[in-house]
C-alpha cells in the first residue's frame, strides 16, 4: 500500500464548443462543424510531495497548445496559485478532431481562413485559456492524501508511417495515484502514436479519448489522462473507422488493467522539476526571389510563400530559429519524466532510452507548445513530410539545421540528474 507521501488533486472540464467551428489537424477539412461524436475535455492533475509546492499537469484534447496559450495559463497560475513555470506543464492528446486555436498551424489550410471562422477560433481560444486556468485551480483546491505507483506496459497499435518496418515505441508508461483506501483516483499513461484514426469533420478524442472514457468507466472514481510520446512518425493501425479508434482505446485500457492488477512499483520520492528553453536553428532561409517564384504555385506552398512575402513587405524579419522548451519532472531518482515540445520523431525516444536508464524513463512529446515537427538527423536527411515538407503548415520559413537533434539531446542530459545514467 505504501505511505501517503503525496497530495493529489484532479479536475475535469468540458471544452466542447457549443457553436460551429473549424477543426485543426487536416488541411483539406475547411468547413466548420457542429457535429459532436464524443465530447472533449481538459483535465488537471496536481501532485505535491508531502507539504511541498504543487506540480500541475493539464491534459488538453486538442491537436496542440501554442506557446502563447501555455504562457498565458502559466502566468495566471503563477499569480493566482504560486505555481512556478517548472511545476506547470500542458500536454495535448494531438487529436485531429478538436477546434483550431489561434496561432496554432496558421497556414494549415493553404488558403486564408474566412474572418467569420477566425472570429470563432479566437473566441474558443479565449474561452479555453479561462477553462484551463479554472480546471487547474479546481484540482489544486481538492487535493487528498495519496500514494503513487508506476509501471511500463506495452501496446502494439502504433506503426511507423514512413516505413512499414521503421522504428516504433510501443512502451506504455503508466502512473497510478490511489487514495488512502487504495482506490485509484488518477491514472496517467503515455503512448507514442498519432491520434489520427479518423479524418471526419466531427469532434471527438480519437483513440486517446476512447481510452480515457474506457478507463474512467472501469475505475469510476479515477480521472484518466493520455499524453503522447515521440509519435511524429507513428500512426494507429488499423485506421479509418470509429470501431478502430474504440478498439485502440480498449487495447490501451486493457493493458492498464493488466498493470494495475499485476501490481505496480511504488513511487515515494520528492518531486523535482526544471525547465529550459533552447534555440533550434533553421537552415538557410529562401530569399525574396525564391519566395516570389514559390508564390506562383497553387495550394499550400504558394499560400505559405505569399504569407512570407507579406511579412517581408511589412518589414518583419523571418524567423531564423524557434525557442524550444524542454522540461523535466523527476521523483528523486525513481522516475524521470521528460516533456518535449512539438511533434517529435520516434528516434528521439530511442536515443534517450539508450543514453538514460530506460527502466526509469517516461517520455512525453506534444508538451507546452506545438511549433512544428522535430526531426532527427536521419529523418532530416531522408526529407519528406516530417523531415521538411510539413514546415509550411506551421508557418515556419524552412526546415531545421541538422544540429537540432544534438541540441535537444544534450539539453535533456544537462537537466537530468546523473543518477539516471544507465548503470
Ligand atoms: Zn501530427
Amino acid at each position: 500500500m505504501g505511505n501517503l507521501q503525496y497530495q493529489v488533486g484532479v479536475g475535469k472540464i468540458d471544452i466542447t464548443p457549443d457553436y460551429p467551428i473549424r477543426l485543426s489537424g487536416y488541411g483539406a477539412r475547411r468547413e466548420e462543424t457542429s457535429e459532436i461524436t464524443q465530447r472533449i475535455y481538459a483535465k488537471s492533475l496536481v501532485i505535491s510531495y508531502q507539504d511541498n509546492d504543487p506540480f500541475v499537469m493539464i491534459l488538453v484534447e486538442n491537436v496542440g497548445i501554442p506557446d502563447h496559450l501555455t504562457k498565458e495559463v502559466s502566468n495566471r497560475l503563477g499569480n493566482a496559485a504560486g505555481v512556478s513555470e517548472e511545476r506547470f506543464v500542458i500536454c495535448s492528446t494531438h487529436t485531429h478532431a478538436a477546434p483550431c486555436l489561434s496561432g496554432m498551424l496558421p497556414t494549415l489550410f493553404g488558403q486564408p481562413i474566412p474572418a467569420k471562422h477566425q472570429q470563432r477560433i479566437e473566441k474558443y481560444t479565449v474561452e479555453l485559456a479561462n477553462q484551463l486556468e479554472s480546471v487547474a485551480r479546481s484540482a489544486i483546491d481538492c487535493c487528498v492524501p495519496a500514494h503513487l505507483a508506476w509501471a511500463i506496459g506495452s501496446v502494439g497499435f502504433g506503426k511507423n508511417r514512413r516505413d512499414v518496418d521503421g522504428p516504433v515505441d510501443h512502451s506504455l508508461p503508466v502512473l497510478l495515484a490511489c487514495n488512502k483506501d487504495g482506490n485509484p483516483i488518477a491514472i496517467w499513461a503515455s503512448y507514442a502514436c498519432h491520434t489520427t484514426t479518423l479524418n471526419l469533420n466531427c469532434i471527438h478524442g480519437d483513440w486517446a479519448g476512447y481510452a480515457m472514457e474506457q478507463i474512467e468507466t472501469t475505475y469510476s472514481h479515477a480521472m484518466a489522462y493520455i499524453s503522447l510520446g515521440c509519435a511524429a512518425d507513428i500512426n494507429p493501425h488499423p485506421r479509418g473507422e470509429f470501431k478502430h479508434a474504440h478498439q485502440h482505446g480498449q487495447t490501451l485500457a486493457d493493458e492498464i488493467n493488466r498493470l494495475v492488477k499485476f501490481g505496480m512499483k511504488p513511487v515515494t520520492g520528492k518531486l523535482n522539476g526544471c525547465i529550459k528553453r533552447i534555440s533550434l536553428p533553421f537552415d538557410t532561409i529562401p530569399n525574396r526571389k525564391e519566395w516570389e517564384k514559390r508564390a506562383e504555385q497553387q495550394g499550400a506552398i504558394g499560400y505559405h510563400a505569399k504569407i512570407q512575402l507579406k511579412k517581408l513587405d511589412s518589414g518583419e524579419k523571418l524567423q531564423t530559429a524557434i525557442s524550444y522548451p524542454i522540461q523535466i519532472w523527476e521523483f528523486n531518482g525513481e522516475l524521470l519524466m521528460v516533456f518535449l515540445a512539438g511533434e517529435v520523431v520516434v528516434d528521439f525516444a530511442h536515443r534517450l532510452k539508450n543514453e538514460l536508464d530506460h527502466n526509469r524513463l517516461w517520455i512525453n512529446a506534444y508538451s507546452n507548445d506545438l511549433p512544428c515537427y522535430i526531426p532527427s538527423v536521419r529523418i532530416l536527411n531522408e526529407g519528406g513530410y516530417e523531415g521538411k515538407d510539413a514546415m509550411i503548415y506551421f508557418d515556419r520559413p524552412t526546415y531545421f539545421r541538422p544540429e537540432v537533434e544534438e541540441l535537444i539531446i544534450s539539453a535533456v542530459h544537462k537537466l537530468v540528474p546523473k543518477t539516471y545514467l544507465p548503470s
